[in-house]
């Protein structure tokens, strides 16, 4: 995993400084709640520290709102492609799905 960057170092220069809480952190997936999400995920995009939020969010177990772009169920699916490549590192293998590196 990447090294985790103290959240302090980068929350500063996040592109969501100003933007409405209720954007990140909707409650449910459905309707207005889906829009809040996708308008959140625009503006992750133009975010300068998109890389150091998702890794801060997979790192200290992030399981609700959008960060780095990625919502719940997204940040789910990369949470178990990162085990399942670490468990099958530590077996020798490599996990399906899951590019080699290099
Ligand atoms: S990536 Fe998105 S949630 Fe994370 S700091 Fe940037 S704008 Fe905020």
């Amino acid at each position: 995993m990447d090294e985790v960057p103290l959240r302090q170092e980068w929350i500063q220069r996040a592109a969501c400084a100003d933007e409405d809480p209720e954007l990140f952190f909707p409650v449910g997936s459905t309707g207005p709640a889906e829009r809040d999400q996708e308008e959140a995920k625009r503006v992750c995009e133009r975010c300068p520290v998109a890389h150091q939020c998702l890794t801060y969010a997979l790192w200290s177990g992030q399981t609700s709102g959008v960060w780095g772009g990625k919502d719940e169920r997204e940040l789910d699916r990369l949470r178990r492609r990162r085990r399942a490549a670490q468990r099958a590192a530590e077996r020798g293998t490599v996990a399906r799905g899951v590019p080699r590196a290099g």
